[in-house]
């Protein structure tokens, strides 16, 4: 196979033009295709190696045209600059071709989150972080009061929205955050913080509406818990995502009942599981969420639940390590028995990851990593890095193991 790719490069640009310029090139490309053909995305790069070479061909035919004018003209002096000029152009575009190659090659080794929101949009989209006052079921008291033991909500919001003012405002906020760095972006309201479905149906459509009708809103994430998903919201969901976009991410945390029953989440995996299913088939796009690491859960325990996941039908998927937070009654426990814990170091945990990926089906789409809750919250493990360091050390991991998302899955 890879024989084949580094002949089919090859032959694209030899029996275009023959020159030494085209043949440095396709070496080049050549050995990209060759180093990252284990990824077993070759589409990309192919379609990269004919746009070169379409560069290329296009770039000797007018040389050659040139060439023949000048020598029907015999105007000698005019015909070494032109050409030399008329390469060198071409040489910077085939420079920056190869270096969009590489960084995709490095790209393709998982799905990014990119990859999904190409699907729907056709420009750039961010995340607005959005608190609309929602409690949580297993707060108020429906399903208990101390919550998850991990959880301190204070951890989802950033600056911009500490206060609650409406959503327009918080979003109009978000939009000028942002808008400094991108004045073309475009918004999607996450609805991140406690649980974004726990209202009634009435005060859910009024809040994801006023979200909608702020320009340059395109779209909306609800992140919610499985049990807090009813058919008629479902249904508003699924006639919502026909005329906007709408992606649902449920906290599905671990596959394990029994770590579900120890960090007090008040559901099962099989609740997970349904609501999963239910949204799918409604024709929603749907995430999940999950935490590597919880307490109880051996390295062998964490990396097989990938294979769990593999089999729903999830669209997108964040991964992040388990962190102690203050206030947190996890971080009660911690204080009162450390060995029960094992709090991954970075390099530890980039491995893990990696070990995960693999185990992954290939078009789930990998959102992020890991995550990096507010310093002064944060008691372990306090690695020090932004989130962009730790996926570009995920990357690193990636190339220098030779692996891809989905190697090992195994369709069931
Ligand atoms: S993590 Fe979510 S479900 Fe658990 S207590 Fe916090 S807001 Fe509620």
């Amino acid at each position: 196979m890879q024989f084949f790719a580094f002949l089919f490069v090859c032959e694209e640009f030899q029996c275009s033009c023959g020159g030494p310029l085209s043949l440095f090139c396709a070496t080049l490309l050549s050995f990209s295709c060759l180093s990252d053909h284990h990824s077993g995305k070759f589409l990309k790069i192919r379609k990269l190696s004919f746009k070169l070479s379409a560069h290329l061909s296009l770039s000797l035919a007018v040389a050659q045209d040139r060439l023949r004018l000048c020598m029907k003209r015999k105007s000698k002096l005019f015909l070494c600059p032109a050409l030399a000029l008329h390469y060198l152009c071409k040489l910077q575009q085939c420079v920056w071709l190869l270096r969009k190659t590489k960084m995709m090659s490095d790209n393709l080794r998982y799905t990014p989150f990119s990859t999904f929101l190409n699907r729907y949009f056709a420009f750039k989209v961010q995340k607005i972080s959005v608190d609309a006052g929602f409690t949580c079921p297993n707060r108020d008291g429906t399903l208990g009061v101390g919550g998850c033991t991990y959880c301190n909500n204070r951890t989802f919001n950033p600056g911009y929205c500490r206060e609650m003012p409406s959503v327009t405002r918080q979003l109009e906020e978000g939009k000028i955050f942002f808008a400094r760095k991108y004045p073309e972006m475009k918004y999607l309201a996450y609805f991140q913080a406690y649980t974004n479905t726990y209202a009634e149906l009435q005060r859910l459509r009024d809040l994801y509406e006023e979200a909608l009708s702020v320009p340059d809103v395109v779209g909306l994430v609800i992140g919610t818990r499985p049990d807090c998903m009813p058919d008629e919201l479902l249904h508003y969901l699924a006639e919502l995502h026909r005329r906007s976009f709408v992606l649902v991410e449920y906290g599905v945390e671990s596959a394990l009942d029994r770590t579900l029953q120890r960090i007090c989440r008040g559901h099962t995996f099989a609740c997970s599981e349904e609501a999963i299913r239910r949204t799918a088939d409604a024709g929603i796009p749907v995430g999940a969420h999950m935490i590597l690491g919880l307490p109880g859960e051996s390295r062998e325990e964490i990396v097989a639940q990938a294979d769990v996941m593999s089999q729903l039908p999830i669209n997108t998927l964040k991964l992040h390590q388990l962190q102690l937070i203050r206030g947190t009654r996890m971080a009660r426990e911690y204080a009162e028995s450390p060995s029960d814990f094992h709090l991954y170091e970075a390099g530890e945990y980039a491995e893990l990851v990696v070990d995960y990926l693999e185990r992954l089906r290939s078009d789930i789409v990998v959102e992020r990593f890991a995550s990096q809750s507010p310093a002064d919250l944060l008691i372990a493990p306090a690695w020090g890095l932004k989130n962009h360091e730790f996926t570009e050390w995920v990357k690193r991991s990636l190339r220098q193991r030779n692996t891809y998302q989905g190697r090992l899955y195994v369709s069931r």
